[in-house]
């Protein structure tokens, strides 16, 4: 039988040293038998993060047969999961609740074969031939990975915000919103996010407050269109909000704001405040180990060089 080169170790030759020469053999024929256990072992592709990108991922990878381990973090479903009527989404015509669109999507992959987990990804190690990955306490190697782990509700970073969220602060209008019936709550921001959450919560609360830093909606002319049409919407231009004022209980009770053209301070009574000022990429895992942008999102990545493994990044357009 002819001896395949590749089990030939480095440096040694075969004339005259024949009982080294045959351990050095059995040494090697050993590691790569058990790299072939290993592989075998080692998940074929994990994807990181449930949000549409990890979906799409997902079903492609399942239909490819690669039982792709999908882990869905803290926030399955991604913020599609938070949203309401998805207008934009090709193929529904008259829209779909983003819940239900996050639900399909991922029964179609775990028809073809795809695994979840709950669990959150928390370091990472590129390795020459694989890469392994740690999720919640347990490293995981996985011969491919996608990352595509979305990004996160971003917050004012003022006083008490940590303490007070979930009494009364909250980025997610569609979780909470309906706990505000008839009363008045405030939503911070100008894009399409605070158009969204306005509109939704005009449906519970008693009057709602648009307060943006600028005198003109970043947000797409259809949603500010139906935001200036909408009567229970009041925008508060030029308007910084510089704290929160809670109860005694510790629930929100008012935001202390000051228009930024004239420096003049006011207080909004609010009984719920909806922060919708953009999010931050979940790559605290991947610092300092993969390309990213100044925001820290994680650089798309190249075509792949099937000679080198790496991690495939995804971004949901
Ligand atoms: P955006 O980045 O579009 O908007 C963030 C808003 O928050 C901006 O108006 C910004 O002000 C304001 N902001 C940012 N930081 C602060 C701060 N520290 N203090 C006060 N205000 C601040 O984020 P969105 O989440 O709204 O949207 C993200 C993407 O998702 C967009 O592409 C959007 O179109 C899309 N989207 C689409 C929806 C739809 O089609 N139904 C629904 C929701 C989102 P400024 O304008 O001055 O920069």
């Amino acid at each position: 039988m002819r001896r395949r080169r590749s089990y030939r170790p480095r440096g040694v030759s075969h004339g005259g040293r024949g009982t080294e020469c045959s351990l050095a053999i059995r040494a090697t024929t050993l590691c790569s038998g058990l790299r072939r256990v290993l592989d075998l072992l080692m998940e074929k592709v994990i994807i990181v993060g449930s949000g549409c990108a990890g979906l799409t991922a997902a079903i492609y990878a399942a239909r490819a047969n690669l039982s792709p381990l999908v882990l869905e973090g803290r926030q399955p479903g991604g913020q599609l999961s938070t949203t309401t009527l998805v207008e934009n989404y090709p193929g529904f015509p008259d829209g779909i609740d983003g819940p239900q669109l996050i639900l399909n999507m991922h029964q179609q992959a775990e028809k073809f074969g795809a695994r979840f987990s709950y669990s959150e990804v928390t370091d990472f190690e590129p390795r020459n031939s694989h890469v392994r990955i740690k999720a919640d306490d347990e490293w995981l190697e996985t011969q491919a990975l996608i990352i595509a782990s979305g990004a996160s509700a971003r917050y004012l970073g003022l006083e008490n915000e940590e303490k007070l969220i979930g009494h009364g602060l909250t980025s997610c209008a569609t979780c909470d919103g309906a706990f505000y019936k008839n009363v008045p709550v405030a939503v911070i921001g100008g894009g399409d996010s605070a158009a969204e959450e306005s509109l939704f919560l005009t449906r519970f609360a008693s009057h709602v407050y648009l307060i943006h830093r600028r005198d003109k909606l970043r947000a797409s002319k259809i949603m500010a269109d139906r935001v200036f049409a909408n009567k229970k919407i009041e925008p508060i231009w030029n308007t910084v909000v510089t704290r929160y004022v809670p109860d005694e209980k510790g629930e929100m009770r008012a935001v202390r704001v000051r228009n930024v053209k004239t420096n003049e301070e006011r207080e909004l009574p609010v009984a719920c405040v909806f922060v919708a000022i953009g999010h931050d990429p979940n790559t605290k895992a991947f610092a300092g180990k993969l390309d990213a942008d100044p925001e820290g999102y994680s650089k798309q990545s190249p075509p792949p060089d099937r000679a080198v493994p790496q991690p495939w990044t995804r971004r949901n357009t």
